[in-house]
């Protein structure tokens, strides 16, 4: 199931999105006593999830899309998301031939997984615009990626256990300044101007991906092909992920790891071709969708 937030004139809720058919059950209409926002859904677990089952079995809440505004389905996070550096192989190749990209010995290929954040507030919906200019340095780049979205908490998952943890997977597109993320030495500030993460449509629930490594991210700046990544080619799979970071922190229901992006960012050309005012990003991950955002 592909679960949205959205809004209309009436306050914010949640759905289950039909791309066949360009229409969105409302679950506030379709089923009694769900929560009205994914987080808490998601908190609330299988036996929630099997209630919107049958709610868009019955036929009933159901919506024209069109009239209906989608958010993030997660549009603020409970904290910040964790976010996973340098995770296929091409980008990581990419980013260290550049003059700024660390050389000094550095390995190419980390060893253990690079994890930042991106700051909880920084997230916005389909169709809104990335405010590239509030980057002082005009240095703004896409990065298109898979979001693993965390259904049952824990720490100290395994690698064996961990697909059992996930409630299912979103696109997030983890906008960058790069003079910022290079002139700060750590990520965080370059990775958390107002808007720089783009995140939806939908949420794809985990049983309907039977395999996640199929996925293929792929990144359009007007129309112009940029980026093509499949999952099974992530250097850290998400199963390491989850017992990498549960090792040390606990990680919540509704938790957001962003797995990396693949080659072909704009820091990657010669010369770098930053996202300018007018610009439009387009990162596809079916069958999720295509999660689109204008540049101002
Ligand atoms: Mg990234």
């Amino acid at each position: 199931m592909l679960l949205v937030t959205f809004r209309d004139e009436d306050p914010t809720r949640i759905g289950v999105l039909d791309r066949r058919k360009d229409e969105v059950v409302d679950l506030s209409r379709a089923a009694n006593g769900l929560p009205r926002s994914l987080l808490e859904l998601i908190a609330t677990g299988d036996t929630a999830l099997e209630i919107v089952r049958r709610a868009v079995e019955s036929g009933a809440g159901r919506r024209p899309l069109t009239g209906l505004t989608l958010l993030a389905p997660i549009p603020r996070p409970a904290r910040n998301i964790l976010c996973i550096g340098k995770n296929y192989r091409e980008h990581a190749h990419e980013v260290q031939s550049l003059p700024s990209g660390g050389g000094k010995g550095e390995d190419i290929i980390p060893a253990h997984p690079i994890v930042f954040t991106k700051a909880a507030n920084t997230v916005i919906g389909l169709g809104e615009t990335i405010p590239a200019h509030l980057d002082p340095t005009g240095s703004v780049d896409y990065e298109g990626e898979l979001a693993v979205v965390i259904g049952r908490g824990g720490r100290g998952i395994s690698r064996v256990d961990a697909m059992s943890h996930v409630y299912g997977y979103t696109i997030l597109n983890d906008v960058t300044s790069r003079r910022l993320q290079r002139r700060h030495q750590q990520w965080f500030i370059g990775k958390s101007l107002d808007g720089f993460c783009p995140m939806g449509p939908a949420l794809l629930t985990a049983d309907d991906v039977s395999e996640v490594g199929e996925l293929r991210v792929r990144t359009r700046v007007n129309g112009e092909p940029r980026q093509e990544g499949l999952l099974a080619d992530l250097i850290f799979d998400i199963p390491c992920l989850i017992e990498t970071l549960s090792a040390t922190m606990t990680l919540e229901p509704g938790e957001i790891i962003a797995t990396g992006t693949p080659a072909g960012v704009g820091m990657g050309f010669k010369p770098p071709r930053f996202l300018q005012s007018g610009d439009v990003v387009a990162v596809n991950i079916e069958p999720i969708g295509t999660l689109e955002n204008p540049v101002g």
